[in-house]
């Protein structure tokens, strides 16, 4: 076969003369957020997104998220009292969450709100899809996207001094300009949105957060119904390549009567599993959220961490661009590990050890009977850290475990 090169013809206007400080790739909340963080810093900053569906996501947020963001309740479609968790056995669990909720957001409307917000502050937005990245002779990269409004899809250039990849899994801003960016591991995650039940049940409560821990379902991660008002996410994910996503929720669907529920929409997407290693070029390039690989292990959880890594990138670009000090992006992973590195290594090694097989999983739901397991999991999630205070608790729940481990306690 032969291959003609390809002609490729660069859309002129006054594009290129423009000189963005930042350029921010997708605009879901990590993009959104570094970008709003930078135009109130009062710099040109471009936000790029293809724009064409909506964020696959089971939509749960930790209510810190609302106070640190400055983001208003309204937005939340449903708060969450109680998060059930099922066992291999079929032993159920139900740990309430509190004083506190957890939030539930629809993607579409929660995403728009972020974007609209980051243009009300003095972000540009734009419809295209990233395509290459070049480092010019004069510290001014061009930036290739391909316009989202032109149905060719014409190239387009845009030149800026630091480029923000938030372009979600397998990113490829990452892949383009960071080591070592292709070598994470993912989980495989699959959801279908369907009309809410009129009537609650042993399968469905309106303000219940059910978590399946079932080889069937997910042999190594897990499987959930996530209530969203007048819509619920019914859900799966695996790290396995081959597994049957669909099979599962259609089985979760089936054994929760959920399957009499109106379909309204099916989709997936990866999930990342560990943060990457460097998340910066060392010159013009920081990624952030999916794109640095920052979801937490076990629970699946990015949008707080998205948001909260677009704005140390935000910030980290903010300081190179003050001190024309490159080095200055490297803080942002820096601080994020400083401040949740512990959490994610924690649950880390609650991912690799007690979701391994079913045996494990049963010991697992058997010990979140605990009280103090309970309270230190909601603390953990709730206001992002390991209470240090509660020294006791964990030495407590360490002898615990232990027992667990070691059969003097029965699952
Ligand atoms: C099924 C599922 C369920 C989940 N449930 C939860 C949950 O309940 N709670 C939770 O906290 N997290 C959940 N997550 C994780 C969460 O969705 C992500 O961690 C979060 O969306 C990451 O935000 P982000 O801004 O980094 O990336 P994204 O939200 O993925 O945004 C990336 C953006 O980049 C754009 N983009 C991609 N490529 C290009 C390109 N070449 N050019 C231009 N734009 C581009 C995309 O259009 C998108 O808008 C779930 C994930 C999945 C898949």
């Amino acid at each position: 076969m032969i291959m003609r090169p390809l002609h490729v013809n660069y859309v002129s206007d006054d594009e290129t003369a423009t000189i963005y400080d930042a350029v921010v790739i997708g605009a879901g909340p990590a993009g959104a957020t570094a970008a709003h963080e930078l135009a109130l810093r009062g710099r040109r900053v471009l936000l790029l997104d293809r724009a064409w569906r909506v964020k696959p996501c089971g939509g749960a947020v930790p209510p810190q998220l609302l106070v640190d963001f400055d983001v208003p309740e309204s937005l939340l479609v449903a708060h969450i009292d109680t998060a059930r968790i099922i066992s291999p056995k079929s032993r159920t669990v139900d740990i309430p969450v509190g004083n506190g909720f957890v939030g539930m957001v629809d993607r579409d409307v929660f995403d728009e709100w972020l974007r609209v917000r980051a243009v009300s502050a003095g972000a540009e937005r734009r419809t295209g899809t990233f395509t290459k990245y070049e480092r010019g002779d004069d510290n001014i990269s061009t930036i290739t996207y391909t316009d989202g409004r032109s149905r060719q899809g014409e190239a387009r250039q845009i030149r800026t001094r630091m480029l923000i990849g938030a372009d979600g899994a397998l990113s490829p801003v990452a892949r383009q300009c960071i080591p070592r960016a292709d070598e994470g591991k993912h989980v495989f995650a699959y959801h279908e949105i369907i009309k809410s039940p009129e009537l609650e049940g042993d399968g469905f409560g309106a303000h219940r957060c059910d978590v399946y821990y079932q080889s069937p379902l997910s042999p190594d991660f897990y499987a959930w119904v996530f209530p969203h008002g007048a819509t619920t996410s019914i859900g799966t994910g695996s790290l396995q390549r081959g597994f049957g996503l669909r099979d599962a929720v259609a089985q979760l669907r089936a054994t929760t009567g959920l399957d009499r529920a109106e379909t309204i929409r099916r989709e997936g997407a990866p999930i990342p599993l560990k943060p990457l290693p460097q998340w910066d070029n060392g010159r013009d390039v920081i990624v952030a959220g999916d794109a640095a690989g920052v979801v937490a292990p076990a629970s699946g959880e990015g949008i707080f961490y998205a948001m909260t890594g677009g704005r140390l990138a935000a910030e980290a670009v903010e300081e190179a661009l003050a001190t024309g000090n490159a080095k200055a992006l490297a803080s942002a992973r820096k601080r994020f590990m400083r401040a949740h590195g512990s959490v994610f290594a924690v649950l880390d090694i609650m991912q690799s050890f007690w979701y391994r097989n079913d045996d494990r999983r049963e010991r697992f739901v058997a010990i979140c009977r605990d009280r103090d397991v309970q309270e230190l999991t909601f603390d953990g999630y709730m206001h992002k850290q390991l209470v240090r205070a509660r020294l006791f608790a964990h030495v407590r729940i360490f002898f615990k475990n232990l027992a667990h481990l070691t059969g003097f306690a029965s699952a």
